[in-house]
């Protein structure tokens, strides 16, 4: 049943028809508990009162599914936007995109002029920018514009995945560049990809072991506390400096153990997705873990004192009738 719930999610998450319609829904389906705003303005609100707690914050402006220059470009000034705010408003935050918004699969010099104007901006300012790593499709054009960008930048860096094989070869060459480890959200076949999660989070507590092992600056991305807790041991029992890693999790989960790490003194930073392109998103958070979807749909259905909500229904049913199609499309195939 769980991954009968991830490939359905997955599978939604791929649809561009749905996709393109959801930017005009405004959030539904309860996106706003992982969603934090559709603007720039309406998150500065988010990253100050967490840097109150001194949590510091990355930003994405979501988007996906882009083939088109105009909308790559939009993307571009939209991120743009959002640097300069960062300063303006002296935000401890940095930027989050994926390189598949400013272009990567319609023309790739052009995706890296986009990503050349971000950086000169981002680098004015001392910003830095994390290219997060999408489907292996991309997964080396990714790789290779990083390596063509940090010739010239080196407020740079990229994100690698644990469920694929590949991943402990990779650090050696990216051994200087700032990374973000993650476990990875897509669905890889097995010619590229563990896929039993054993092994997955085997490789990551390896990638991570060799990272803290290291002089560059690391960023462990996940919300399984067991992790957690071997890679703190393991920090420790190696005199890890503090200042050479961060914990990082995604708005809207775990936010207790989110301030707790911070108030343990680890660096701490929240992945802040904010837009209306918030469909992929939320449809992989959802994939993830099951639990999610309960907790949306408990707010979708009900009020907070245990009340029915009626309009919400259309937008429950509306889950249901997805997931009963996508299950009769299944048995044909
Ligand atoms: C900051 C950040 C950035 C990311 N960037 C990328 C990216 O660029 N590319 C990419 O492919 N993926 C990215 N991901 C997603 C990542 O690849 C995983 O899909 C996602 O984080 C789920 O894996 P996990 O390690 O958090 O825990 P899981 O493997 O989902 O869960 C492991 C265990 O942790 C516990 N747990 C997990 N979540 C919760 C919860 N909400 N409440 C209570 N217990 C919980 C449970 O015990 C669970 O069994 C990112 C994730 C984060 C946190």
């Amino acid at each position: 049943m769980a991954n009968l719930t991830r490939d359905f999610f997955i599978g939604l998450s791929n649809n561009k028809i749905l996709n393109a319609n959801a930017k005009k829904w405004g959030f539904k389906l309860g996106a706003d508990k992982f969603v934090a705003g559709t603007d720039i303005n309406s998150v500065v609100g988010v990253v100050k009162e967490l840097n109150k707690h001194g949590i510091s914050c990355t930003l994405d402006n979501l988007g996906e599914f882009i083939f088109d220059k105009s909308e790559a470009a939009q993307a571009k000034d939209d991120i743009l936007e959002m640097i300069e705010k960062i300063h303006e408003e002296k935000l401890d935050c940095h930027v989050s995109l994926k390189m598949t918004q400013l272009g990567l699969d319609i023309d790739q010099d052009f995706c890296i002029n986009n990503m050349s104007e971000i950086l000169t901006a981002a680098a004015k300012y001392d910003i830095f920018v994390n290219i997060d790593m999408e489907k292996y499709e991309h997964y080396q054009k990714t790789l290779d514009v990083l390596a063509l960008l940090r010739k010239d930048f080196t407020n740079v860096g990229t994100v690698l995945q644990s469920y694929l094989y590949r991943t402990v070869d990779d650090l050696e060459d990216l051994k200087d560049v700032r990374l973000r480890l993650v476990k990875g959200a897509y669905k890889e076949s097995e010619e590229v990809a563990f896929q039993n999660q054993e092994e997955i989070d085997a490789n990551f507590i390896k990638a991570c072991e060799i990272r803290l092992l290291g002089d560059t600056f690391t960023s462990i991305a996940t919300h399984d506390h067991h992790i957690i807790n071997e890679l703190k041991q393991f920090a420790k029992e190696n005199n890890v400096p503090k200042d050479n890693f961060e914990f990082q999790m995604l708005y809207g989960f775990r936010t207790e153990m989110q301030y707790g790490l911070a108030e343990e003194g680890y660096n701490f930073c929240t992945y802040i997705p904010f837009g209306n392109d918030w469909f992929g998103y939320f449809m992989r958070r959802l994939a993830e873990r099951p639990q999610n979807l309960q907790l949306v749909m408990k707010d979708t259905f009900y009020t907070k004192d245990n009340k029915l909500k009626k309009s919400p229904l259309i937008a429950g049913g509306a889950l249901i009738g997805l997931f009963a199609l996508w299950r009769i499309k299944k048995k044909k195939d």
